[in-house]
């Protein structure tokens, strides 16, 4: 609860809480139910129960700002990059008031004209998509959103912008671009170029002109060194998106929110929450335990919950308020998935985890499509729906219902772990994304399973600690030893292999970063990102140990 009470609970103008827990959600549910025309109790009841008992969050900016004046309730927004200085700052506006209310912003520069190019009006020369990146991040940083939270942003550049080759290692330094996750918006075309060994053009956005020709494996290449390097970039598969935009007639998706896992035209927002999977296992450790009617429920009283927010939400911008009610997309997820795993008794690295995953999101899925029905009988459908793919037999309340988003707050409220993440270590120390307080951190489930299955003790405990890892303990045995592997020693293919299986059944997609051992080489990551693309992903991020300086999350044994 130290994480509600520092960043979420109101305070006075002294900084003390004003709400207890209790209250917040209290405040949240009467607000979120109180665009219910018959029944308002009922629902605040439900919402308030559901988050009482964090069976189910609202990503942060609801849990913050519900039922305060002029509440901003989205976690994700994507806003225009047009050609234009005029253009290009009222967005950077736009993008500072979103972050002070603690959404996040992404962007596609690619329409910008590259650097060096003419400017009719001055007869100067351009300054390209990357400098204006580095006004935003200067901007970004500025805005730390009065200490609740700090902005994110995504940064995209397509694959055959004539300054692809700068964007790629924009990030190389370590210090530039803090604020920005990087990703190149990449085509199928592209894709078959590099793998061929083909050249690949550049093209002047201003123009439509080619503007010269290149190397594609050179750019993968390079792309991957910084990948390697530092992280960045990631990729998004324009293509595959585009494949899946339930949308297609009103254009072509350009960009997802920072976190990747929602693809969204200009000025959509999209309102996330997330079921906490720890909390549906039924008595005894056997997948058939889970007990798919209370599943069922929370994904139903989910799927009403974020479709009321659409409604009660407090846009700042009418553009947005525009393309959020025409659209009305939502996307619920899920967190806890490791710990449901545990529960279980079903290592992550397993196929047997990843026929579960594919298992349950089918569900929950179909349950969020029905339940998303069932409204449109109530309430009506989407306003855009005839002009969507669901026209005209699927009566829809929402363009999009499922996400899977990183969870990094709601996690922590919750006590469970990250999103479909495995573990990242057994014990951490965790230091705060606004300062540098540094916590030592047992996972709860460890300490919880290893007593139920007999292999706890103070010696146990402190190994543990000490190594953020149950390998050395050499008194458990290697199939317990298993369900308890962490992210780095779970080969990246499995963690590819939880993505696809979540991504089949997620409209929108899946945020999901691909942690890897330092020792990864640049042609492993190679691999990782072509398959990504061949596994069908809509996106890929990776990250490899000790490639940023201020990692938030430090393994107890690494420091
Ligand atoms: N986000 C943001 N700033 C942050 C963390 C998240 O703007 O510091 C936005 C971003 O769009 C991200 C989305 O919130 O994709 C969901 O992130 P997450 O699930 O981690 O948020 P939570 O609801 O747990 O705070």
């Amino acid at each position: 609860m130290l994480l509600l009470e520092e960043r979420y609970l109101q305070k006075n103008g002294q900084g003390a809480s004003i709400e207890t827990p209790d209250q917040l959600f209290r405040r949240v549910a009467r607000h979120i139910s109180s665009v219910e025309n018959k029944k308002k109790d009922h629902w605040e009841n439900c919402f308030y129960n559901l988050m009482a008992k964090m069976e189910f969050l609202p990503n942060s900016p609801t849990l913050m700002n519900a039922g305060l004046p002029k509440g901003q309730l989205s976690a994700c927004f994507v806003l225009p990059i047009n050609d234009s200085l005029d253009d290009i700052f009222t967005t950077l506006k736009n993008a500072a008031l979103v972050h002070q209310s603690g959404g996040g912003t992404g962007y596609n520069f690619s329409r910008i004209r590259p650097k060096n190019d003419t400017i009719s009006t001055s007869g100067g020369k351009s300054s390209g998509p990357i400098a204006f990146m580095k006004v935003y991040d200067a901007a970004t940083e500025h805005v730390k959103q009065g200490g609740k939270r700090r902005g994110a942003n995504m940064g995209i550049l397509n694959v055959d912008h004539p300054d692809i080759a700068q964007f790629v290692i924009a990030k190389l330094d370590g210090n530039s671009l803090q604020n920005f996750n990087i990703s190149v918006g990449i085509t199928d075309h592209f894709m078959k170029a590099m793998i061929n060994t083909e050249k690949w053009e550049l093209i002047n956005p201003r123009t439509g002109q080619s503007e010269r020709t290149i190397e594609a494996k050179e750019l993968w290449d390079s792309l991957i060194h910084a990948a390697w390097k530092t992280g960045d970039p990631g990729l998004i598969f324009l293509d595959t998106i585009n494949a899946h935009n339930p949308l297609f007639r009103q254009g072509r998706i350009q960009s997802t929110n920072p976190c990747g896992e929602v693809p969204l035209f200009d000025y959509e927002s999209c309102n996330l929450g997330s079921i906490n999977l720890a909390k549906i296992v039924g008595l005894g450790s056997k997948p058939s335990n889970i007990n798919w009617d209370k599943l069922k429920l929370l994904v139903q009283m989910g799927i009403r919950f974020l479709d009321n927010v659409i409604q009660c939400n407090h846009y700042l911008l009418p553009e947005v308020a525009e393309m959020a009610l025409k659209n009305r997309k939502i996307g619920l997820g899920v967190m806890g998935w490791a710990e449901l795993l545990i529960q279980l008794e079903i290592p992550y690295a397993s196929k047997e985890a990843v026929q579960l995953a594919e298992k349950l999101m089918r569900f929950i899925q179909e349950t969020s499509f029905n339940a998303s029905c069932n409204i449109a009988k109530e309430k009506g459908c989407y306003p855009a729906w005839e002009e969507s793919i669901h026209y005209p037999n699927l009566h829809l309340r929402n363009a999009t219902c499922n996400s899977i988003a990183p969870t990094g707050s709601i996690s922590i409220i919750a006590n469970t772990s990250y999103s479909i993440e495995p573990l990242y270590a057994l014990a951490f120390k965790r230091t705060g994304v606004l300062g540098t307080k540094t916590q030592q951190v047992l996972h709860p489930i460890v300490k919880d399973k290893l007593t139920q299955l007999g292999h706890w003790n103070n010696a146990i405990q402190d190994q543990i600690l000490e190594t953020g890892s149950i390998r050395e303990v050499e008194s458990i045995p290697d199939h317990i030893k298993k369900l308890f592997e962490t992210s780095l020693e779970i080969p990246w293919k499995y963690h590819l292999e939880h993505q696809r299986a979540f991504q089949k059944y997620t409209d929108n997609a899946v945020s999901k970063t691909i942690n890897l051992p330092s020792s990864t080489s640049a042609s492993d990551i190679s691999e990782i990102y072509r398959t990504a693309w061949e596994f069908g992903l809509k996106g890929i991020t990776i990250y490899r140990d000790g490639s940023k300086a201020n990692q938030v999350l430090q393994k107890c044994g690494a420091i």
